[in-house]
């Protein structure tokens, strides 16, 4: 295992872009590169400084404030009365813990949720609250299950270029037909 692999091995997972990357692996290639310090994850508290202060021999440091308060696990619940099912925070969840479809109403898969927040500020009728709970989520599976969407959303994107390479073929070859037509 590399270093940026063992220190995203410590790392909880949730991709919340708290430590000001964009999700913890950034984060991680920070820390081995001494960008970062070490005491920029909310959510991994004390303990997951700790860990990191070890596996790099250096000195535990409290978490900056900078970067926010270690909070205790939650969860997001929707409000089902208030959801309008516009589906804009499925897009916005990297562990894909939501449950829903465009015009139905949306839940959260509690064990699944690593109460990231991610989804709450795209939600336009703000019926998405964070909950206390006792679920502890596994961050190796939000892990599998971030990677998973990264992978899905990569291969939309390259069946989306795709898609619009052959259109653009489709149109000059259409407008190379209409052109000698017109020379005949
Ligand atoms: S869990 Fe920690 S390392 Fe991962 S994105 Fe959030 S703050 Fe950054
Ligand atoms: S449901 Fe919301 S809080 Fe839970 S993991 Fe997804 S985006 Fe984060
Ligand atoms: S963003 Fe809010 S309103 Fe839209 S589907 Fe999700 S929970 Fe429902």
């Amino acid at each position: 295992m590399t270093l940026i692999e063992q220190i995203n091995s410590l790392l909880p997972q949730t991709q919340c872009t708290r430590c000001s990357y964009q999700g913890c692996k950034p984060y991680a290639e920070a820390i081995a590169n001494n960008e970062a310090d070490i005491n920029q994850c909310p959510p991994a508290g004390d303990k997951g400084i700790q860990a990191l202060a070890d596996l790099l021999d250096k000195p535990f440091k409290p978490l900056n404030p900078e970067f926010g308060e270690y909070q205790t696990p939650s969860v997001a619940i929707v409000i089902e009365e208030d959801c309008i099912g516009c589906a804009k925070c499925l897009d916005a969840c990297p562990v894909d813990a939501i449950l829903g479809a465009s015009k139905v109403m949306h839940t959260v898969i509690a064990s699944e949720c690593t109460g990231c927040e991610l989804c709450i500020p795209p939600c336009p009728v703000d019926c998405i609250v964070m909950e206390k709970t006792e679920l502890e989520y596994s961050p190796v599976l939000a892990k599998q299950r971030y990677e998973a969407k990264q992978q899905r959303l990569i291969r939309l994107q390259a069946e989306k270029v795709e898609k619009s390479k052959k259109q653009k073929e489709k149109l000059m070859a259409m407008m190379k037909a209409k052109a000698a037509a017109k020379r005949a």
